[in-house]
């Protein structure tokens, strides 16, 4: 068994204190309780202005372990398609200038309508658009030197936020798209796959780094939100730190981002009492 994570390695996506907090109170937050990573969203990076959120963040000396997210590829038409690249297109630069370690990606399910309702069936479809939004991308985000990392996703999204659900298909893809482009893993969408521990294997062996970034919570049971029930690590039914020893095993050495989407629970809370709980179930249970 490892032992305990190093508490610079605690990482916090802010979607985990985004009801009670805004991104400038996050930083401050991270600061305040010595957390020494963040990872945003880019509409919270909008609304505080990309300049300022960047100047904010260095100025507390926060690394940045990802930017969240790009992807969203499929859509009905090709205006839509051409008009996602040239939105991750925006979203690399964004994670330029926060000086991300990655720019994360969810790379959306089935082609939507105006309305945001599925238009198609036709998910070999979409994963195809995945495919070519992805080589797309790809050319400009090496330019960028920012690379990009697929985040597979629990299979219950594969509708409607993500086409790529386990480890394989996303080793697949890279192995297809070649250098530029890895993998975030996050345990609450993984965690269950027979193959982990062996795509984790098959991704260390890839010939650049292949693991970008690793995303932590925990998988309650029984889950009331398919979207918003995430679970404190050590509250659900993941053994992260045997993952984690995987992903170590493999060289990932970033950081341990803790992402949390809790409407019920965290996000209710004081934003205080949550930081200090992540960083207290990071060192018991990562
Ligand atoms: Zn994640």
């Amino acid at each position: 068994m490892l032992a305990q994570p190093g508490p610079d390695l605690l990482s916090l996506n802010t979607a985990t204190v985004r009801a009670q907090w805004t991104l400038a109170q996050i930083i401050e937050g991270c600061a305040k309780h010595q957390i020494r990573g963040i990872s945003p969203w880019r509409d919270q990076v909008a609304q505080l202005g990309l300049k300022e959120t960047a100047r904010l963040i260095r100025d507390a000396g926060l690394k940045v372990s990802g930017h969240c997210r790009g992807g969203m590829f499929p859509a009905p038409d090709r205006a839509g398609r051409l008009a996602a690249v040239a939105d991750n297109r925006r979203a690399v630069d964004e994670a330029v200038e926060l000086g991300a370690a990655c720019l994360v990606m969810v790379v959306g399910g089935l082609p939507k309508g105006p309305d945001g309702r599925p238009v198609s069936k036709d998910i070999a479809g979409a994963r195809q658009m995945v495919r070519d939004g992805m080589a797309e991308l790809l050319e400009y985000a090496r330019a960028s030197a920012m690379p990009l990392a697929i985040e597979p996703l629990h299979p219950m999204y594969a509708g409607d936020r993500a086409c790529v659900n386990t480890m394989e298909h996303a080793n697949d893809l890279c192995d297809e798209l070649g250098s530029g482009v890895g993998i975030a893993v996050d345990v609450y969408h993984v965690w269950w796959d027979p193959r982990l521990k062996a795509q984790i294997e098959r991704a260390a062996r890839a010939a650049e780094k292949r693991i970008l970034a690793f995303h932590v919570c925990d998988w309650l049971v029984p889950t009331i939100d398919l979207l918003n029930d995430r679970g404190m690590m050590g509250d659900g039914v993941i053994d992260i730190r045997l993952i984690r020893s995987w992903v170590e095993a493999a060289g990932y050495r970033g950081l341990h981002e803790v992402e949390i989407f809790s409407a019920a629970n965290w996000w209710k809370r004081n934003g205080d009492e949550v930081l200090a709980t992540c960083q207290e179930r990071h060192r018991q249970y990562v």
